[in-house]
């Protein structure tokens, strides 16, 4: 592969894309180098920070600057904190993506919070699912970071996603309003193309999941090219 023809800039997915698990695909270079440096990740992880993948990816040996990084767990918070400033949050989410919460002004609670926001928390509870259902039903708006249920795990496994913890709370709620951050909607696709500064005709988004990254892409105007 030599260069991405008639795009201005590219959006890769992360996982199944550019790693899986602890190591690097083997075409991972190969994509980065055609992209001419003209990049950002758009991807629907919910428990890391920008600045933890872009360790993970340098211990793989790809400079990738965090601000290039766009991912759903912060997404979904950067909304909570944009519609309502200052909001009390409950939030089930990793020790990260919390401490990211305060620094945008949020105030993590326990009891009657504005914003129930949903993440991938591996400590996630019957508790959390109790409190959750109940304060959503007192009125708190409802935040899932991503929709997906499982990632693919080791040796053919699945790996529990945001999507499996929120359907647990819808179980018990019945239907109610909720937005969903991650692709395949549009957002974070936006903020990607928005951090290379390009039109959709001419960004290309390039994943392994046609029902996520190909139909969101697709949504929002870009080319799709899948990998995997
Ligand atoms: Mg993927």
């Amino acid at each position: 592969m030599h260069e991405f023809k008639d795009v201005d800039g590219v959006l890769f997915d992360l996982d199944g894309t550019l790693i899986s698990g602890n190591h690097a695909l083997p075409w991972a270079r190969d994509l980065i180098d055609a992209s001419r440096g003209h990049f950002a990740i758009v991807t629907n992880d919910a428990e890391h920070t920008a600045s933890e993948i872009a360790i993970l990816m340098g211990g793989f040996g790809f400079i990738v600057a965090e601000e290039r990084i766009v991912t759903a767990g912060m997404a979904a918070i950067r909304l909570a904190a944009e519609e309502m400033p200052g909001a009390k949050l409950f939030i089930a989410a990793s020790a990260s993506l919390q401490a990211y919460a305060r620094t945008l002004g949020l105030n993590l609670c326990q009891e009657r919070p504005d914003v129930v926001l949903i993440g991938r928390d591996r400590k996630f509870s019957y508790d959390t699912i109790r409190s959750a259902a109940n304060f959503v039903l007192a009125g708190a708006k409802l935040v899932i970071c991503n929709p997906d249920l499982t990632h693919p795990g080791r040796e053919g496994s699945i790996v529990p996603e945001t999507g499996a913890l929120a359907a647990s709370i819808l179980a018990c709620t019945g239907p109610v309003p909720h937005q969903i951050v991650g692709k395949p909607e549009p957002g974070i696709f936006l903020a990607g193309m928005k951090l290379l500064g390009t039109s959709p005709d001419r960004t290309l988004m390039v994943g392994d999941n046609p029902e996520t990254d190909g139909k969101g892409a697709i949504s929002v105007g870009m080319n799709f090219l899948k990998v995997g």
